[in-house]
């Protein structure tokens, strides 16, 4: 791509403007492994600016690997709980458990060894092993990639197998071998800040001149937009107990099963976390929702139960569009269901929760204000919670 010459350049052009202006972030003030590693980790599908909080807490509770391998696995989730997928935390502590039981607590310096962890692809073993140990080892994802395509101005889409290996040999060619930790920060950090999907701002890019996009003027086009999945829409019904002393029923992370889940159960919508009775519905939420309680719950065909509509709630999981009806349901004493358990409310986040049971519960709550139980109607309503919107954030 570049002669020996240029190369250099290039490389102490792009150097000098990441020492420069980098961004300060918590992980770039240290070399622990464990720490840049949690870092990319939490990185994969969160931004930068709602990830920071969270690193920080997270690092508050779990300070190192081992505190990480012997915790809980629902605390580790209930420390991650807002972040969503939550895939990344139950890898991040398997691997935390192989690392204390194999390499002493130490992080593998190996790339095979670092490789074989789960939740750790080629992309986080470079990023680590360069970052935290020098090794020289180029990382490449979708930000990296689309800078070096715009360098190159490589057409086409990115992920497809043989282009994404000529820009892995791409990426290998330029790294700056004295300095690959801060050399690959660099990359991505150009892709953040200047080289950015919708816009780049190439007045201000320190590598300008080398940029064959720019010079066509077909940067802004590259890359090629992939095909979209259609949306899926999908309409859930939840229903939320709250019982005299504003206790609610939570169901269990669903079984991983490889048999065909059955039109009750809604696992990957309710994110294998804590969540409230929820189904699927199409038609007659309200009505499903009985029928779906009443074969769950002993002795409900007994009851009477009033299902309150608490408005809705709108998620989005890759390409489904969620909506759920959310039905407040006041009672005296809340049903017995194998396996559920009894938390506040106000405070379900004692459990692992997805951010989806979440905006449910504050939905509810704020269901609760706006309807405030009758006293003729409704006995055994508990009376509104003041600031309890606030609790559940
Ligand atoms: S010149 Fe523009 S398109 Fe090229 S790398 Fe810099 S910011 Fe990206």
């Amino acid at each position: 791509m570049l002669n020996s010459k240029d190369l250099a350049t290039f490389r102490k052009r792009l150097l000098c403007w990441f020492r420069r202006f980098q961004r300060d972030l918590p992980w770039r003030r240290t070399k622990d492994p464990y720490r840049i590693w949690l870092s990319e980790i939490m990185l994969q599908q969160t931004r930068v600016a709602a990830a920071i909080p969270y690193y920080e807490r997270f690092l508050q509770r779990f300070p190192d690997v081992r505190m990480l391998a012997t915790a809980p696995q629902e605390e580790v989730l209930r420390w991650w709980a807002g972040l969503g997928y939550y895939t990344r935390a139950r890898n991040l502590q398997k691997a935390a458990q192989e690392i204390v039981a194999d390499y002493g607590g130490e992080f593998p310096t190996r790339w095979k060894d670092a490789l074989a962890l789960p939740g750790i692809g080629n992309y986080t073993a470079a990023a680590i092993l360069s970052m935290a140990f020098g090794e020289k080892h180029a990382v490449l994802d979708g930000n990296v990639a689309r800078v070096l395509a715009r360098l190159g101005a490589i057409r086409g889409d990115l992920r497809e197998s043989q282009r994404w290996q000529e820009l892995q040999k791409t990426a290998d060619g330029l790294l700056e071998p004295k300095y690959p930790g801060d050399w690959n920060q660099a990359v991505m950090e150009l892709g953040a800040t200047v080289c950015t999907p919708r816009s780049p701002q190439c007045l201000l890019c320190p590598v300008a001149q080398y940029c064959k996009g720019r010079r066509l003027g077909i940067a802004e086009s590259i890359p090629e937009k992939r095909i979209k999945y259609t949306t899926v829409e999908v309409t859930l019904a939840a229903a939320v107990f709250v019982d005299g002393k504003g206790q609610t029923i939570l169901y269990p992370p669903p079984k991983r099963t490889k048999e065909k889940a059955s039109a009750d159960h809604v696992p990957t919508l309710v994110s294998n976390m804590w969540h409230f009775p929820t189904l699927s519905v199409t038609a007659e939420p309200a009505g499903y929702l009985m029928a779906f309680l009443r074969r769950h719950t002993p002795g409900v065909q007994n009851r009477k139960w009033q299902l309150v509509p608490a408005g809705k709630v709108r998620h989005t999981v890759t390409y489904r569009a969620i909506t759920v009806l959310p039905f407040l349901i006041n009672v005296q004493k809340l049903p017995l269901i194998t396996g559920a358990k009894q938390v506040p409310l106000r405070d379900i986040s004692s459990l692992p929760v997805s951010n989806l049971t979440r905006k449910v519960a504050r939905a509810a709550l704020a269901a609760q204000l706006s309807f405030p139980p009758g006293a003729e109607s409704n006995p055994f309503a508990p009376p509104p919670f003041r600031g309890a919107l606030q609790v559940l954030r």
